[in-house]
């Protein structure tokens, strides 16, 4: 898919003729990753494993996400050679709600979700952001860096892209990023509350981002930064399907097939996205 101006013209081109009401984005990118590089070889993998023949694309409550295509799926961006990959996910996830569909972008690092959330936030006035990650991902800078994917929710909440920030399965908050929580008034669960998600209730509209470092890395290996005592892929799933505010966008972030040499994480990664489509399909427009 090409760069820059294009970008709109194509995906509309694409999007018009379409009956879905989902865009599938693969968002290749992992230059924010701070401790190593894969990431931006994820979204293949998981479109692999989403389409494989070793299993079928039902959802668990009877979405056939094969027939009819609910999904349109724009295949991956062409991020290879952008210095700022900002601009181009922006134009990209704008140019998907132009035509109403609702879009759910395959990660690349976490940094992915800043300019998708801008997209969201610029279309839908109030959005709340709902993240699973083992780490809040709040740090001012990290490694010297404010465009680190360790600082993606401190830019999304000094922006303003969020009425509330929820976040799930944190299990690692040291003291800078305590400060951080409560200066932008973070709602957090910690993974040790898990059991307080069942209890979450949202107004409006709804992103979802879920970093697959959220999982406990028994049942998601393939990631760069392994937490364990994660949430298992059950209680992951269960929490989507407790949700039933609108879900306008949705991302699954931060595989890292380098770390995946058992091929255990894609399936894991495929799985969330059928579910994630699914509760977009059932929950109603924004
Ligand atoms: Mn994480
Ligand atoms: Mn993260």
């Amino acid at each position: 898919m090409p760069q820059g101006q294009s970008i709109s013209s194509v995906l509309g081109e694409r999007i018009e003729r379409s009956e879905s009401r989902i865009a599938l984005i693969g968002l290749p990118f992992d230059a924010r990753s701070s401790f190593m590089r894969g990431p931006a070889e994820a979204p293949s993998l998981i479109r692999e494993a989403l389409y494989s023949e070793a299993g079928n694309l039902s959802t668990e409550y009877g979405h056939d996400l094969g027939s009819g295509s609910p999904i349109l799926d724009l295949g991956d961006l062409d991020l290879g050679s952008v210095a700022d990959h900002e601009p181009p996910i922006r134009a990209a996830i704008e140019a998907v709600l132009r035509h109403d569909l609702r879009p759910l972008s395959l990660g690349g690092d976490h940094s992915v979700s800043l300019p998708a959330i801008e997209a969201i936030a610029a279309k839908h006035a109030a959005v709340d952001v709902l993240q699973f990650d083992a780490h809040p991902d709040l740090y001012d800078r990290f490694q010297d860096s404010p465009a680190s994917h360790a600082c993606v929710f401190a830019r999304v909440m000094e922006r303003g892209l969020a009425r509330r920030l929820v976040q799930v399965g944190v299990r690692t908050l040291n003291p800078p990023q305590r400060e951080q929580v409560e200066r932008f008034g973070v709602e957090v669960i910690e993974m040790r509350r898990w059991d307080h998600v069942a209890a979450l209730t949202f107004e409006g509209p709804l992103y979802v981002t879920i970093d697959l470092d959220v999982l406990d890395p028994a049942y998601a290996p393939g990631v760069s930064h392994r937490e364990p005592g994660g949430a298992s892929t059950r209680q992951l799933i269960d929490a989507l399907q407790s949700l039933d505010a609108p879900i306008v966008g949705a991302d699954v972030v931060e595989f890292n097939p380098r770390r995946d040499p058992a091929r255990l994480t894609a399936p894991v990664g495929a799985k969330l996205v059928k579910e994630l489509a699914a509760q977009m399909l059932d929950t109603p427009p924004a």
